[in-house]
Protein backbone atom coordinates (compact mmCIF):
# COMPACT_ATOMS: atom_id res chain seq x y z
CA UNK A 1 0.00 0.00 0.00
CA UNK A 2 1.81 3.16 -1.27
CA UNK A 3 1.07 6.15 1.34
CA UNK A 4 -0.94 9.44 -0.20
CA UNK A 5 0.37 12.65 -0.04
CA UNK A 6 -1.35 15.73 -1.29
CA UNK A 7 0.45 18.91 -1.39
CA UNK A 8 -0.49 22.31 -2.30
CA UNK A 9 1.32 25.38 -4.13
CA UNK A 10 3.60 22.16 -5.94
CA UNK A 11 4.00 24.74 -9.56
CA UNK A 12 7.53 25.90 -7.98
CA UNK A 13 9.45 26.29 -5.07
CA UNK A 14 9.40 23.78 -1.81
CA UNK A 15 6.08 22.20 -3.00
CA UNK A 16 7.38 21.53 -6.80
CA UNK A 17 10.78 19.88 -4.39
CA UNK A 18 8.55 17.57 -2.22
CA UNK A 19 6.37 16.80 -4.53
CA UNK A 20 9.31 15.34 -7.24
CA UNK A 21 11.06 14.06 -4.64
CA UNK A 22 8.17 11.82 -3.25
CA UNK A 23 7.08 11.02 -6.76
CA UNK A 24 10.45 9.89 -7.65
CA UNK A 25 10.81 7.49 -4.48
CA UNK A 26 12.94 4.70 -5.61
CA UNK A 27 10.66 2.48 -3.71
CA UNK A 28 7.61 3.96 -5.03
CA UNK A 29 6.38 4.30 -1.48
CA UNK A 30 4.03 7.48 -2.02
CA UNK A 31 1.53 8.44 -4.82
CA UNK A 32 1.49 12.35 -5.12
CA UNK A 33 -1.52 14.09 -5.70
CA UNK A 34 0.39 17.52 -6.23
CA UNK A 35 -2.07 20.43 -6.72
CA UNK A 36 -1.58 23.88 -8.32
CA UNK A 37 -3.84 26.75 -9.02
CA UNK A 38 -2.81 26.60 -12.92
CA UNK A 39 -2.51 23.13 -14.23
CA UNK A 40 -0.22 24.98 -16.98
CA UNK A 41 2.62 25.46 -14.57
CA UNK A 42 3.01 21.29 -14.07
CA UNK A 43 5.20 21.10 -16.89
CA UNK A 44 8.42 21.80 -14.44
CA UNK A 45 7.42 19.56 -12.36
CA UNK A 46 6.93 16.99 -14.98
CA UNK A 47 10.25 18.44 -16.34
CA UNK A 48 12.16 17.51 -13.14
CA UNK A 49 10.96 13.81 -13.63
CA UNK A 50 11.43 13.69 -17.06
CA UNK A 51 9.47 15.04 -18.76
CA UNK A 52 7.11 11.86 -18.22
CA UNK A 53 4.09 11.72 -15.43
CA UNK A 54 5.18 8.42 -13.67
CA UNK A 55 2.11 6.78 -12.15
CA UNK A 56 3.21 7.62 -8.47
CA UNK A 57 2.17 11.51 -9.63
CA UNK A 58 -0.91 13.19 -10.14
CA UNK A 59 -1.14 16.63 -11.11
CA UNK A 60 -4.29 18.55 -9.69
CA UNK A 61 -6.08 21.93 -9.73
CA UNK A 62 -6.23 23.47 -6.56
CA UNK A 63 -6.37 27.13 -5.70
CA UNK A 64 -6.65 27.60 -1.44
CA UNK A 65 -8.70 30.51 -1.95
CA UNK A 66 -11.43 29.06 -3.97
CA UNK A 67 -13.53 26.40 -1.98
CA UNK A 68 -15.14 24.87 -4.82
CA UNK A 69 -11.63 23.89 -6.25
CA UNK A 70 -10.74 22.20 -2.66
CA UNK A 71 -14.54 20.30 -2.21
CA UNK A 72 -13.54 18.93 -6.13
CA UNK A 73 -9.68 18.15 -5.27
CA UNK A 74 -11.18 16.30 -1.95
CA UNK A 75 -13.50 14.24 -3.99
CA UNK A 76 -11.27 13.51 -6.11
CA UNK A 77 -8.94 11.85 -3.83
CA UNK A 78 -10.98 10.54 -0.94
CA UNK A 79 -11.63 7.82 -2.87
CA UNK A 80 -8.19 6.71 -2.22
CA UNK A 81 -8.38 7.84 1.18
CA UNK A 82 -5.02 10.50 1.88
CA UNK A 83 -2.28 9.92 4.43
CA UNK A 84 -0.94 13.35 4.37
CA UNK A 85 -1.61 16.73 3.52
CA UNK A 86 0.51 19.33 3.00
CA UNK A 87 -0.43 22.84 3.24
CA UNK A 88 2.33 23.88 1.82
CA UNK A 89 0.98 27.12 -0.42
CA UNK A 90 1.86 30.60 1.10
CA UNK A 91 2.80 34.17 0.01
CA UNK A 92 4.32 37.20 1.20
CA UNK A 93 3.93 40.54 1.50
CA UNK A 94 6.82 42.76 2.71
CA UNK A 95 7.24 46.72 3.44
CA UNK A 96 5.95 49.36 6.02
CA UNK A 97 3.07 48.66 7.29
CA UNK A 98 1.59 52.34 6.30
CA UNK A 99 2.19 50.82 2.65
CA UNK A 100 0.59 47.74 3.00
CA UNK A 101 -3.34 48.00 1.02
CA UNK A 102 -6.58 46.46 2.69
CA UNK A 103 -6.30 44.33 -0.61
CA UNK A 104 -3.24 43.24 0.02
CA UNK A 105 -3.85 42.29 3.68
CA UNK A 106 -6.73 39.97 2.87
CA UNK A 107 -5.54 38.34 -0.16
CA UNK A 108 -2.22 37.36 1.88
CA UNK A 109 -4.74 35.99 4.88
CA UNK A 110 -7.02 34.48 2.13
CA UNK A 111 -3.63 32.12 0.92
CA UNK A 112 -1.81 31.78 4.14
CA UNK A 113 -4.63 31.82 6.68
CA UNK A 114 -7.92 30.81 5.75
CA UNK A 115 -6.53 28.77 2.64
CA UNK A 116 -4.58 26.66 4.93
CA UNK A 117 -7.36 26.07 7.31
CA UNK A 118 -9.66 25.59 4.54
CA UNK A 119 -7.42 22.44 3.17
CA UNK A 120 -7.59 20.98 6.67
CA UNK A 121 -11.56 21.56 6.52
CA UNK A 122 -11.94 19.28 3.30
CA UNK A 123 -9.58 16.73 4.89
CA UNK A 124 -10.12 16.03 7.92
CA UNK A 125 -13.63 14.30 8.60
CA UNK A 126 -12.08 11.68 6.52
CA UNK A 127 -8.69 11.05 7.91
CA UNK A 128 -10.61 11.28 11.35
CA UNK A 129 -13.21 8.45 9.80
CA UNK A 130 -9.95 6.48 9.54
CA UNK A 131 -8.45 7.42 12.86
CA UNK A 132 -5.27 7.87 11.23
CA UNK A 133 -3.42 10.71 9.23
CA UNK A 134 -0.73 13.55 9.03
CA UNK A 135 -0.76 17.11 8.10
CA UNK A 136 2.23 18.92 7.67
CA UNK A 137 2.32 22.93 7.13
CA UNK A 138 4.26 25.08 6.07
CA UNK A 139 5.01 27.86 8.41
CA UNK A 140 7.93 29.78 8.53
CA UNK A 141 10.33 31.92 11.35
CA UNK A 142 8.51 34.80 11.00
CA UNK A 143 5.76 32.79 12.68
CA UNK A 144 7.77 32.17 15.86
CA UNK A 145 8.55 35.56 15.89
CA UNK A 146 7.90 39.22 14.86
CA UNK A 147 10.16 40.68 11.68
CA UNK A 148 10.68 44.34 11.16
CA UNK A 149 8.56 44.99 7.81
CA UNK A 150 7.00 41.57 7.22
CA UNK A 151 4.30 42.71 9.89
CA UNK A 152 1.40 41.15 7.70
CA UNK A 153 3.62 38.07 6.74
CA UNK A 154 4.51 37.66 10.49
CA UNK A 155 0.58 38.04 11.55
CA UNK A 156 -0.28 35.38 9.29
CA UNK A 157 1.83 32.65 9.94
CA UNK A 158 1.52 33.62 13.63
CA UNK A 159 -2.32 32.83 13.19
CA UNK A 160 -1.41 29.26 11.19
CA UNK A 161 0.50 28.81 14.49
CA UNK A 162 -1.87 28.92 16.53
CA UNK A 163 -4.49 27.08 14.50
CA UNK A 164 -2.28 24.20 13.88
CA UNK A 165 -1.21 24.60 17.89
CA UNK A 166 -4.60 24.39 18.85
CA UNK A 167 -5.86 21.69 16.58
CA UNK A 168 -3.00 19.31 17.06
CA UNK A 169 -4.56 19.06 21.04
CA UNK A 170 -7.74 18.25 19.65
CA UNK A 171 -6.27 15.58 16.97
CA UNK A 172 -4.33 13.07 19.42
CA UNK A 173 -6.66 10.87 20.40
CA UNK A 174 -7.44 10.87 16.39
CA UNK A 175 -4.09 9.24 15.68
CA UNK A 176 -3.41 11.97 13.33
CA UNK A 177 -0.21 13.86 13.84
CA UNK A 178 0.31 17.73 12.44
CA UNK A 179 3.61 19.42 12.32
CA UNK A 180 4.57 22.77 11.21
CA UNK A 181 8.23 23.38 9.41
CA UNK A 182 9.81 26.75 10.12
CA UNK A 183 11.86 27.43 7.50
CA UNK A 184 14.13 30.19 7.01
CA UNK A 185 14.85 31.75 3.68
CA UNK A 186 14.80 29.19 0.89
CA UNK A 187 15.81 29.55 -2.87
CA UNK A 188 12.40 29.68 -4.34
CA UNK A 189 10.42 32.13 -6.22
CA UNK A 190 9.20 33.43 -2.71
CA UNK A 191 10.71 36.50 -2.87
CA UNK A 192 10.14 37.04 -6.69
CA UNK A 193 6.96 36.42 -6.06
CA UNK A 194 6.47 38.37 -2.73
CA UNK A 195 5.08 41.93 -2.94
CA UNK A 196 7.10 44.77 -1.61
CA UNK A 197 7.20 48.04 -2.38
CA UNK A 198 9.87 49.79 -4.00
CA UNK A 199 11.88 51.71 -1.57
CA UNK A 200 11.65 54.91 -4.71
CA UNK A 201 8.43 54.18 -5.18
CA UNK A 202 5.02 55.74 -5.24
CA UNK A 203 3.61 53.75 -2.50
CA UNK A 204 6.39 55.45 -0.20
CA UNK A 205 5.01 58.71 -1.02
CA UNK A 206 4.48 60.52 2.21
CA UNK A 207 5.98 58.04 4.40
CA UNK A 208 8.10 59.82 6.85
CA UNK A 209 11.61 59.80 5.89
CA UNK A 210 12.84 57.76 8.62
CA UNK A 211 10.83 54.93 8.34
CA UNK A 212 12.12 55.41 4.57
CA UNK A 213 15.45 55.13 5.78
CA UNK A 214 14.72 51.95 8.04
CA UNK A 215 13.27 50.18 5.35
CA UNK A 216 16.20 51.04 2.53
CA UNK A 217 18.19 49.66 5.63
CA UNK A 218 16.25 46.49 5.89
CA UNK A 219 16.33 45.82 1.96
CA UNK A 220 20.09 45.31 2.31
CA UNK A 221 20.16 43.59 5.53
CA UNK A 222 17.65 41.14 4.10
CA UNK A 223 20.12 40.81 0.39
CA UNK A 224 23.04 39.79 2.38
CA UNK A 225 20.84 37.58 4.96
CA UNK A 226 19.62 35.59 2.12
CA UNK A 227 23.03 36.09 0.10
CA UNK A 228 24.90 34.31 3.30
CA UNK A 229 22.19 32.20 4.65
CA UNK A 230 19.59 30.68 2.32
CA UNK A 231 19.25 27.35 2.05
CA UNK A 232 18.46 25.30 -0.93
CA UNK A 233 14.94 23.30 -1.08
CA UNK A 234 16.90 20.12 -1.28
CA UNK A 235 18.30 21.37 2.23
CA UNK A 236 14.65 21.97 3.98
CA UNK A 237 13.01 18.71 2.24
CA UNK A 238 14.72 16.20 4.86
CA UNK A 239 12.28 18.13 7.40
CA UNK A 240 9.01 17.46 5.61
CA UNK A 241 10.13 14.05 4.49
CA UNK A 242 10.36 13.46 8.98
CA UNK A 243 7.39 14.67 8.91
CA UNK A 244 5.38 12.46 6.89
CA UNK A 245 7.35 9.31 7.76
CA UNK A 246 8.45 9.65 11.72
CA UNK A 247 6.48 7.28 13.66
CA UNK A 248 6.21 10.40 16.20
CA UNK A 249 6.21 13.31 14.09
CA UNK A 250 7.20 16.69 16.28
CA UNK A 251 4.82 19.79 16.45
CA UNK A 252 7.46 22.09 15.22
CA UNK A 253 10.74 22.07 13.17
CA UNK A 254 12.96 24.30 12.29
CA UNK A 255 14.87 24.70 9.05
CA UNK A 256 17.83 26.31 10.48
CA UNK A 257 19.43 27.87 13.66
CA UNK A 258 19.74 31.78 12.23
CA UNK A 259 17.62 33.68 14.69
CA UNK A 260 17.50 30.93 17.17
CA UNK A 261 19.64 32.96 20.05
CA UNK A 262 16.80 35.53 19.19
CA UNK A 263 14.04 33.31 19.36
CA UNK A 264 15.40 32.09 22.80
CA UNK A 265 15.93 35.20 24.65
CA UNK A 266 12.13 35.97 22.97
CA UNK A 267 11.19 33.10 25.17
CA UNK A 268 12.82 33.59 27.95
CA UNK A 269 11.97 37.52 28.73
CA UNK A 270 8.46 37.05 28.07
CA UNK A 271 7.87 40.78 28.46
CA UNK A 272 9.32 41.09 25.03
CA UNK A 273 10.86 44.42 25.32
CA UNK A 274 14.56 42.64 25.15
CA UNK A 275 13.85 40.45 22.09
CA UNK A 276 12.50 44.24 20.22
CA UNK A 277 15.78 45.73 21.28
CA UNK A 278 18.04 43.05 20.00
CA UNK A 279 15.83 42.36 16.72
CA UNK A 280 16.44 46.24 16.00
CA UNK A 281 20.37 46.14 16.61
CA UNK A 282 20.63 42.68 14.81
CA UNK A 283 18.62 44.46 11.85
CA UNK A 284 19.38 47.80 11.43
CA UNK A 285 22.86 47.91 13.85
CA UNK A 286 23.19 49.15 17.57
CA UNK A 287 23.55 52.68 16.92
CA UNK A 288 19.54 53.80 16.69
CA UNK A 289 18.08 55.10 19.83
P1 LIG B 1 7.06 29.71 -3.90
O1 LIG B 1 6.53 31.06 -4.22
O2 LIG B 1 8.00 29.07 -4.86
O3 LIG B 1 5.87 28.67 -3.65
C1 LIG B 1 4.61 29.03 -3.14
C2 LIG B 1 3.57 28.32 -3.98
O4 LIG B 1 2.24 28.60 -3.48
C3 LIG B 1 3.62 28.80 -5.43
O5 LIG B 1 3.72 27.67 -6.27
C4 LIG B 1 2.30 29.51 -5.61
O6 LIG B 1 1.80 29.39 -6.93
C5 LIG B 1 1.42 28.79 -4.61
N1 LIG B 1 0.20 29.53 -4.31
C6 LIG B 1 0.06 30.85 -4.07
N2 LIG B 1 -1.24 31.15 -3.91
C7 LIG B 1 -1.93 29.98 -4.05
C8 LIG B 1 -3.30 29.63 -4.00
N3 LIG B 1 -4.24 30.56 -3.81
N4 LIG B 1 -3.65 28.35 -4.17
C9 LIG B 1 -2.71 27.40 -4.39
N5 LIG B 1 -1.40 27.66 -4.47
C10 LIG B 1 -1.02 28.95 -4.30
O7 LIG B 1 7.73 29.82 -2.47
P2 LIG B 1 8.16 28.68 -1.42
O8 LIG B 1 9.33 29.22 -0.72
O9 LIG B 1 8.25 27.35 -2.03
O10 LIG B 1 6.92 28.74 -0.40
C11 LIG B 1 6.29 27.61 0.14
C12 LIG B 1 5.89 27.88 1.58
O11 LIG B 1 7.07 28.06 2.36
C13 LIG B 1 5.05 29.14 1.77
O12 LIG B 1 3.99 28.85 2.67
C14 LIG B 1 6.02 30.13 2.38
O13 LIG B 1 5.36 31.06 3.21
C15 LIG B 1 6.92 29.20 3.18
N6 LIG B 1 8.25 29.76 3.48
C16 LIG B 1 9.12 30.15 2.49
C17 LIG B 1 10.35 30.69 2.81
C18 LIG B 1 11.36 31.15 1.78
O14 LIG B 1 12.29 31.88 2.11
N7 LIG B 1 11.25 30.74 0.54
C19 LIG B 1 10.69 30.84 4.16
C20 LIG B 1 9.81 30.44 5.15
C21 LIG B 1 8.58 29.89 4.79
Amino acid sequence: ERTTVLITGCSSGIGLGLAARLAADAARRFKVYATMRDLAKGERLLERLGGRCPDTLELLQLDVTDPRSLAAAAQHVQGQQLDVLVCNAGVGLMGPLETCSEQAMKTLFDVNVFGAARTIQAFLPAMKSRRAGRIVVSSSIGGLQGLPFNAVYCASKFAVEGLCESLAIVLRPFNIHLTLVECGPVHTSFMANLQRPDPEGSEMRGLDAETQRLYRRYLGHCQSIFRDTAQEVEDVLPLFLEAIGSPCPPLRCASTQLLAPLRRLRLSSPDGSAYVRAMHDFVFGGDQP
